[in-house]
């Protein structure tokens, strides 16, 4: 079962069966599908789902922060199930796949205190790029 449909239930959301349709899209390590993605997959088990549906829910889902949303330069949004562990990401320039990974620093701790000009920093998104294997043996 879906972590994500277990920390819904955890917490009480309502589970209709649209939302859980798109808890258990939503599932799995290196996920990071845009709202078309999550509407294809949820549509093929729930045919009557609407798009609406589907971005209404992504919305409520990131807003109680259960599900992150990654923006890729240039491209659609994404997003993201793994909300609870801290995590970068890796993503191919050309195709646009994307890994979780996690660098050994913490990229909040690194930021030298001369270069936060007063600021409280809470939070730093890092992202790799380069080309996937597919990619760059193409
Ligand atoms: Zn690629
Ligand atoms: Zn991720």
């Amino acid at each position: 079962m879906s972590d994500l449909l277990e920390r819904l239930r955890g917490r009480g959301w309502r589970l209709t069966a649209q939302r859980r349709v798109i808890a258990e899209v939503l599932d799995g390590d290196h996920v990071h599908y845009t709202a078309d993605e999550v509407h294809d997959k949820a549509v093929s088990r729930l045919p009557e789902i609407s798009r609406a549906t589907v971005y209404n829910t992504l919305g409520e889902l990131v807003s109680i922060g259960e599900v992150l949303e990654v923006a890729t330069d240039g491209r659609a949004k994404r997003y993201d199930p793994n909300a609870h562990r801290p995590h970068q990401h890796l993503v191919c320039s050309r195709c646009g796949a994307i890994r979780d990974v996690h660098p050994r620093g913490n990229p909040v701790a690194d930021l030298p205190a001369e270069e936060r000009f007063g600021f409280v920093v809470q939070d730093a998104e890092v992202t790799y790029r380069g080309l996937c294997p597919n990619c760059a043996s193409a």
